[in-house]
């Protein structure tokens, strides 16, 4: 079944959006959402890591200057000051000293930093326990190799800041890496959207061209005078309400046309076929006797006098007559046989597949006939009527529908001038048929 243009129209866009938006969607899941986790690996591993590892090395080049003071000036506050920046030292390496290390290089370095930090520290309360040192004493031996433990441990934190950073290098490379991924997904999205748009508009068009197609075909073909034709449609759509109500016109037009037709073909009166209705018979049954080589005859008859029937009795009168006559000679005719009113008060018999000869039977008996029996009237009254006839066929007056009813015409004429109510048969000499 075919969904109205509307549905379809709604389906389609919908189908575009999905599809880019599903490939957008697993193209987030797949590189964006890694980015962003990458991106908290960094911030986690600079704020976990390196700036305790920096903050470390500040306490402890701090912690190592109360020592040194003291060497110069040898003032008991520095013991404190030690003491605090020590302990200041040890929550710093407890804050350095975290699970997010796992950087086996890293951890090591972090536990060599603080053993030689001990070390110093020991050897500091012990500095600080005595008097100052002068130069090459055993104290001073203590005080060179307090700054050597000092810049030690500051050296090793450098180190597992490097395993630090090489953590974070490659957590920058493989955002990188994402990146790039991420932009192909992007790519691939945005193809994608457009490859769906592009099937749906080929769907669609198809849809709409085709119906539109049959509908132009519809139309010309109407446009023709070709009334059979009719437009096919499938489904439940707008072009199929279009083309059933274009249907349902051409039947019409076809219908009134036929009425037309009908109207324009007869005669009211008899409702015989009148002069143009016989011409197009008499082309059809002319050219199939040519094609074919059958015998066709033609008999025109005329009322004789017939002006005095109107003139006595009045023009309602004259009609009936020619009415009553009409369905005489309709009576007395075969199926194939064809009559029409020619004009006022003349009329015309095709006879396919009839010779002359037994043409001129056939109008001799319906001269006689109506010569017998008069016209019954409606007020009551019988009134003679005659009729002349000339008979013509093919083969033998010429050519053509023209030369047959010219030759007819004129064995009518023969037949008035030879005193009426006969029929004469055209030929290179007329022979009438007595009376
Ligand atoms: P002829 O024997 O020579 O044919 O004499 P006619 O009087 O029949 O010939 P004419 O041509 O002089 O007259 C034909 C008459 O037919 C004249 C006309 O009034 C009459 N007529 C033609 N059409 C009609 C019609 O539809 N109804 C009636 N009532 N009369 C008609
Ligand atoms: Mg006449
Ligand atoms: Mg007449």
């Amino acid at each position: 079944m075919r969904v109205s243009l509307r549905v379809r129209l709604a389906i389609g866009l919908a189908l575009t959006v999905l599809s880019f938006g599903v490939v957008l969607l697993v193209g987030l899941a797949v590189s964006y959402l890694p980015v962003f986790a990458a991106i908290d690996d960094i911030v986690e591993e600079v704020t976990e890591e390196i700036t305790p590892l920096h903050e470390l090395q500040r306490m402890l080049l701090l912690a190592a200057m109360p020592v040194n003071d003291y060497q110069i000036l040898p003032d008991p506050a520095e013991r404190a000051e030690f003491a605090r920046l020590g302990a200041a030292v040890e929550r710093a390496f407890a804050a350095a000293n975290v699970p997010a290390i796992d950087d086996p290089t890293e951890s090591e370095m972090l536990a060599s930093a603080r053993r030689s930090w001990r070390e110093a520290r020991e050897l500091g309360e012990l500095l600080l326990a005595g008097p100052p040192a002068p130069d090459e004493s055993a104290p001073a031996a203590d005080m060179r190799r307090f700054d050597a433990l000092i810049t030690d441990a500051v050296g090793l934190l450098d180190q597992a800041q490097v395993a630090a950073r090489r953590e974070l290098d490659a957590d920058v490379a493989r955002i990188r890496g994402l990146k790039e991924s991420a932009f192909r997904w992007l790519l691939g999205a945005i193809g994608l959207g457009l490859v769906a748009a592009f099937l749906v508009a080929v769907a669609l068009a198809g849809s709409i061209l085709e119906p539109v197609g049959a509908l132009r075909e519809g139309a010309r073909r109407f446009a023709a005078d070709d009334f059979r034709h009719r437009v096919r449609w499938r489904g439940h759509d707008e072009f199929a309400d279009l083309a059933r109500t274009f249907n349902r016109m051409a039947d019409e037009i076809a219908q009134d046309r036929e009425v037309l037709e009908g109207l324009a073909l007869r005669d009211p009166l008899t409702g015989l076929l009148n002069r143009r209705g016989f011409e197009a018979r008499l082309a059809e049954e002319v050219g199939r006797c040519r094609r074919y080589g059958r015998p066709l005859s033609l008999a025109m008859l005329d009322l004789d006098h017939f002006k005095k029937v109107n003139d006595t009795y009045g023009h309602p009168v004259g009609d009936e007559v020619l009415a009553a006559v009409a369905a005489r000679l309709t009576a007395g005719m075969r199926g194939n046989d064809i009559a029409a009113r020619y004009g006022g008060e003349e009329f015309i018999v095709l006879l396919p597949e009839t010779t002359a000869e037994a043409a001129l039977t056939v109008a001799e008996r319906l001269r006689r006939r109506l010569a017998e029996t008069p016209v019954a009237t409606a007020a009551g009254r019988a009134l003679p009527v005659t009729v002349s006839i000339g008979v013509a066929a093919f083969p033998g007056v010429g050519e053509g529908a023209e030369a047959l009813i010219a030759a007819a015409d004129r064995a009518l004429y023969a037949a008035k001038e030879a005193g009426r109510n006969r029929v004469v048969r055209a030929g290179p000499a007329e022979r009438g048929g007595e009376t």
